[in-house]
């Protein structure tokens, strides 16, 4: 045994693995040619980003299209970081929204051959490396305290180095003698694990990112840590380990990391690790509603950075897909009109084609595409959705919904179901004030006109519409008899006509039909207004036509 390994020994002494035995336990996965192992490794430091739904939409569908696989390791080695609920936030937040890895961490524990998928149980592993690094010398046991760290720092800062850090002639324990390692230890001294570092800063190292291409940057030369002293290991060096033994031929992360590369691509050259290809997401951004300028979404100023903002506010989970799809790869709208019907994770997502420049989060655009998706669901759909969203976040909504199911249907029904659905709601808190006045305990009365039309007018139509209203009339005779109350009271049953002479008239037929939808509904917009009347029901119409005419007479 040379002096390495006896260190290696009395450092790992417990380790009792070789590399071997996890070669072994977690072989090439013998996929077909082309198919990408990708892995999504969030930390659980408090709420999913929506920048993290992005990411993980862009591991599965990495994975999916070339018929590989995609993991969801969790990252907890930086204990101060964690938070109690992090994982379930995590978790929580894929369920929400119908994403599903192929392995690791789930709900209900765990799945696949290639865990554990938490970093903080696959101590011996990162150990069982550390050990070997040892052993061939190109890793050593730092004593250095924070005290005498921050003196190092100090001096570089003094002598103006162009690389700040732990290296080279900085780094005081690199070449400590055995005996003195074993004397500290014996001592009781507290180390961590370091990278022995042979970069040279002169040289650079390139690396081919998928998404932005060519990158060039100078070598690694820090001996950078890798086991902290409480012998769990660095991000650096996490990553490495576990990206070799999962398999993962793509790792694809956010673009902060992409300075840290030159560090990984040296370990992995150190442990002998085939290195994975890298792809650096672009950040997910904004436009800030005051000063017009793009930024990252942040927690602290924008609701819609957590995921559970969407979930909160009811918008259905395809909708935020779709939209965050769009992001992703901008043909995929093209492809969405040419696929109406396909379900989203069919679209052929090329990672390539992700633009490298930040992307914007648009809510005004979400909300058009939420729209357009729930416009094609059915009324059955829509009552469920809307069901499970009011009863978890409006109580006295879903009260009103579940005490007459089949009324709720009818009135989401409205208009919908036909070649040209309506696209009045984006999310489900938006369903209360859509539906409020069909329910007399939503229902404000608002008795506000156009302003071409006269109070006078006004109640004058209602006085006749209601000697003519006939609960049973069908859509056809119910359209009739409001064009048949025109021309007494000035009005023209004929738009064409009006448009051609209006001065011979008070107003067409629309305005005839607004009056009657103001009195009945407080709104100058609403979907079919005989389809309104049906379900309101013969008496809650009288009553409703009776109060419009007294406002209008008396506010004449
Ligand atoms: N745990 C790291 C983070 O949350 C993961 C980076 C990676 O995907 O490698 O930023």
């Amino acid at each position: 045994m040379n002096d390495n390994e006896r260190l290696a020994e009395l450092l790992f002494g417990g380790i009792d693995k070789t590399e071997e035995y996890f070669e072994a336990k977690y072989p090439d996965r013998g996929l077909k040619e082309g198919a990408r192992v990708t892995r999504f490794a969030p930390s659980p430091t408090g709420y999913l980003h929506v920048g993290g739904l992005f990411g993980a939409l862009t591991d599965i569908m990495t994975a999916r299209v070339s018929g590989g696989v995609s993991m969801l390791r969790i990252e907890d080695t930086d204990k101060k970081r964690e938070v109690d609920d992090g994982v379930s936030a995590i978790l929580d937040g894929f369920s929400d929204f119908g994403l599903d890895f192929d392995e690791g961490v789930t709900k209900d524990g765990e799945k696949g051959d290639y865990g554990p998928y938490t970093q903080s149980q696959r101590v011996e592993i990162y150990q069982t490396v550390a050990k070997r690094l040892v052993a061939e010398g190109k890793a050593y046991p730092c004593f250095c305290t924070a005290d005498e760290l921050n003196e190092i720092r100090a001096e570089q800062e003094k002598s103006d180095v162009l690389f700040p850090g732990y290296y080279g002639k900085w780094a005081r324990c690199r070449d400590l003698s055995y005996d003195e390692i074993k004397r500290r230890i014996d001592n009781g001294d507290k180390y961590v694990i370091r990278f022995r570092s042979d970069g040279d800063e002169s040289r650079k190292v390139f690396f081919d990112d998928i998404i932005r291409g060519k990158i060039e940057m100078p070598e690694n030369v820090i001996d950078e840590v890798l086991l902290k002293s409480d012998g769990v290991p660095t991000y650096h060096f996490a990553h490495v380990c576990d990206d070799h033994f999962m398999r993962t031929t793509h790792v694809i992360r956010a673009e902060e990391w992409i300075s840290s590369t030159p560090k990984h691509i040296a370990l992995f050259k150190a442990c002998g690790f085939k290195l994975p290809k890298y792809a650096h997401t672009p950040q997910v951004m904004k436009i800030d509603e005051e000063d017009g300028t793009k930024r990252k979404l942040s927690k602290r100023k924008d609701p819609e950075a957590a995921v559970s903002y969407f979930v909160e506010e009811g918008y259905p989970k395809e909708a935020l897909i779709e939209y965050l799809m769009g992001l992703l790869n901008s043909s995929f709208e093209d492809w969405r009109r040419a696929n109406p019907k396909e379900n989203v994770m069919n679209f052929p997502f090329n990672l390539k084609k992700m633009s490298a420049s930040g992307c914007l989060f648009d809510l005004v655009k979400l909300n058009d595409i939420s729209k357009n998706v729930i416009s094609v669901m059915n009324a059955e759909t829509v009552y469920n959705l809307v069901a499970d969203w009011a009863k978890a976040y409006d109580s006295e909504l879903y009260a009103l919904l579940s005490a007459d199911p089949e009324k709720a249907k009818a009135i989401l029904n409205i208009d919908r179901e036909n070649p040209k659905p309506r696209k009045d709601i984006a999310k489900w808190s938006e369903v209360r004030n859509y539906i409020s006045y069909m329910y007399s305990e939503l229902y404000k009365e608002n008795y506000e006109l156009p302003e071409n039309i006269a109070y006078g007018d006004a109640a004058a139509i209602i006085e006749e519409y209601k000697k003519a209203f006939d609960i049973n009339d069908d859509k056809q005779q119910w359209f009739e008899r409001i064009k048949a109350l025109c021309e007494p009271l000035g009005f023209t049953p004929n738009v064409k006509e009006y448009k051609q002479n209006p001065d011979a008239y008070k107003g067409h037929v629309g305005d005839v039909s607004t009056v009657i939808r103001v009195a009945l509904t407080g709104r100058t917009n609403t979907p079919d207004l005989y389809s309104i009347e049906c379900i309101l029901g013969k008496d809650e119409v009288a009553s409703r036509l009776e109060k419009a005419e007294d406002f209008y007479r008396e506010g004449k």
